[in-house]
């Protein structure tokens, strides 16, 4: 049975447990909100990985991706991104490679890390394609099948599958005539070119009950994809990522009502006063299934830096109610990332994923503690409470002065030590901490 199931059916399973003491929730009320679909638990019975629960009421999640592409295939690079994640706190990881031997990579990095993995399966269905029949669109769609049920049995914890493309999606994408960004979904543009050159319905859709079963045999959880996500400002919330948004909510809930732990993945790129929207309409159009957004990115023009224009999306998405960020590295848009990449992208997507929690969640003491520490120069409580111990720990030594009390930015002129011991109770006038 499925977490789901399991819930539903009254146990309080092992994963259950895990999920309500680290989120210091009752047990009874994660069990209800697994049997209702709105948290979900990636707990693939083939493999043992870390414990995460994703849905409402929970810490927002934050998920890392890497993989090679067809121009970088470095094995061991892949393994030092996907430690390099784990160690700099990502919830989950994704191997999105599509160059080289696929399998193999996955493999190796499901071995180096405890984290759950999840996959796009279509990407090596194509790439399996692309060798054996010399193109994607020559791909069978029992491929498609054979490949998700492989990676499922291999222990992948959750896929992203592009169920939510159909013939009236791209019949709705011909007629709108336009998008600024085109499609930026590798497994969605691939999959619109199969349906056009092969005038088939897409297999994820028109069989979607197989893609269920195969998921659920092996309790993996199913991430709607988003293959019609905007990769421009200017496309985002058009009629056609609407469209599918649509289509995903009503698979998340059939496949919910069948017993599989199910997902809805968002954008992309978004402007920040229609997140809001976006969030709202995935949790009223779904009952609440976790909503797994990607980025956001909120400008188009900062490349080099989206990682920060993704962590002010992640931030909003998150304070508005999204339950799980894929992070964004500097070098998005530009090139395949480096290790160095994935470590800033995933503490950017951690800190914007707590600037959301403190309002989502209203979780603000470790803000209250750490501004405490810095008014009474407690560097100890400081480095402790830090997103990046270490980043912090490097600048205040690099920038040192040999006073090990203040620090160099204002020196003498300290104001904390000018006026110390004056601010030592709360709002309330007693320290309650
Ligand atoms: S020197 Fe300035 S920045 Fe450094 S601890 Fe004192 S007030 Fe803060």
């Amino acid at each position: 049975m499925t977490q789901l199931e399991r819930a539903a059916a009254g146990e309080i399973s092992s994963e259950v447990t895990e999920v309500s003491k680290q989120e210091e929730l009752d047990a009874e009320l994660i069990q209800s909100r697994v049997a209702s679909g709105k948290i979900v638990i990636p707990a693939n019975k083939n493999r043992q990985s870390r414990t995460v629960g994703i849905g409402k009421g929970l810490r927002t999640k934050i998920n890392a991706s890497i993989g090679t592409s067809t121009e970088i295939i470095d094995m061991d690079m892949e393994i030092e991104k996907a430690k390099t994640a784990e160690k700099y706190g990502a919830d989950t990881l994704m191997d999105l490679s599509v160059g080289g031997n696929i399998a193999k990579i996955r493999r190796a990095v499901m071995d180096a890390i405890n984290l759950p993995i999840g996959t796009v399966p279509l990407y090596e269905a194509f790439a399996i394609a692309i060798e054996k029949y010399g193109a994607a669109v020559k791909m069978p769609a029992e491929l498609l099948f054979e490949i998700t049920e492989r990676q499922c049995e291999e222990g992948v914890a959750f896929m992203a599958i592009h169920c939510g493309i159909n013939r009236r999606t791209v019949e709705m994408l011909r007629k709108q005539n336009y998008r600024y960004g085109g499609l930026v979904s590798k497994g969605g543009s691939y999959m619109v070119a199969w349906m056009e050159h092969n005038q088939r319905e897409n297999p994820l859709y028109e069989h979607f009950d197989r893609v269920v079963e195969i998921l659920k045999k092996h309790d993996v959880v199913l991430s709607l994809g988003n293959g019609f996500r905007a990769g421009a400002i200017h496309d985002a919330n058009d009629r056609v990522q609407i469209q599918e948004l649509l289509i995903n909510c009503e698979l998340a809930e059939l496949g919910r009502n069948a017993g599989c732990q199910t997902m809805v993945e968002g954008p992309g790129h978004i402007p920040i006063n229609e997140i809001e929207a976006s969030v709202l309409l995935e949790k009223k159009m779904s009952g609440e299934s976790p909503f797994y957004m990607l980025g956001p990115i909120t400008t188009d023009i900062a490349p080099g830096y989206d990682h920060i224009t993704a962590a002010i999306g992640a931030a909003l998405s998150s304070a508005y109610g999204a339950d799980f960020i894929c992070y964004v590295t500097p070098s998005e848009h530009l090139g395949l990332p480096f290790p160095e990449d994935v470590r800033e992208g995933v503490i950017a997507a951690r800190t914007a994923a707590h600037i959301g929690d403190m309002i989502k969640l209203k979780k603000t003491d470790t803000d209250k503690t750490m501004s405490k520490a810095r008014r009474d120069m407690d560097w100890k409580t400081q480095f402790s409470l830090a997103i990046d111990p270490e980043r912090a720990k490097e600048i205040k030594a690099k920038r040192g002065n040999g006073d090990e009390h203040t620090c160099t930015m204002c020196g003498k002129f300290c104001a904390n030590d000018t006026l110390k011991g004056m601010f030592e109770n709360d709002a309330t006038g007693t320290d309650k901490q």
